[in-house]
C-alpha cells in the first residue's frame, strides 16, 4: 500500500490552489437562482448561486463547507461557467460526470473540460467522486430551476 502515490494524484496543483484559495466564495443576494448540495458521505454541504441574463449565466458563485476537493471542485465550476449558455453549462456538467463516473469515458470528454479534467485523478477513489461532483450536481439543480416555465424562454441562438 501506498497512499503517498495515490494523493499525489488525487491532489493535483490545480486542485490545491483552488482549495487554498476558493475564487468565487462569496453570497450572492441578487442571483436569480441557487441550489443546495449535500453530500453525506463526507459532509460536503454548500449552496450554489447563479445569475443569468438571456440564457447566459454572467455570474456563479458558492458558499459552504467541505472538503478540500468539493471546495476546488466548486471554486473551478464557478469559474468554468461564467459567459457559458445554459445549455453548454450541462453539456458540461455531463462531460464531467462521464469523465469521473464512466469506466470508458469518450475521448473528447477531457478536451472540453480543459482544466476542469485536474478531477479525473479522483476517478480512482469512488468515496471522493461525490465530493467532486456535488458542485455540478447543485448546478444542475439550479439550472433545472432555472429552466422552469416561470419566464417567457427567450430566443437563444444555437451556434
Ligand atoms: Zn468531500
Amino acid at each position: 500500500m501506498n497512499d503517498t502515490n495515490d494523493l499525489d494524484d488525487l491532489y493535483q496543483d490545480l486542485i490545491l490552489e483552488h482549495t487554498r484559495k476558493p475564487r468565487n466564495f462569496r453570497d450572492m443576494p441578487d442571483a436569480a437562482r441557487h441550489a443546495d448540495g449535500h453530500n453525506r458521505l463526507c459532509g460536503d454541504k454548500l449552496r450554489l448561486y447563479v445569475k443569468l441574463d438571456n440564457g447566459i449565466i454572467t455570474d456563479a458563485s458558492f458558499k459552504g463547507a467541505g472538503c478540500s476537493i468539493s471546495t476546488a471542485s466548486a471554486s473551478m465550476l464557478t469559474d468554468a461557467i461564467r459567459g457559458k449558455t445554459v445549455a453548454q453549462a450541462e453539456r458540461l456538467y455531463a462531460d464531467f460526470h462521464h469523465l469521473l463516473t464512466d469506466p470508458t469515458p469518450p475521448d473528447d470528454c477531457g478536451k472540453s473540460l480543459g482544466k476542469l479534467a485536474a478531477f479525473s485523478g479522483v476517478r480512482k477513489f469512488p468515496v471522493r467522486v461525490k465530493c467532486a461532483t456535488l458542485a455540478w450536481h447543485t448546478l444542475h439543480a439550479a439550472l433545472a430551476a432555472a429552466s422552469a416555465p416561470d419566464s417567457e424562454p427567450a430566443p437563444i441562438s444555437t451556434e
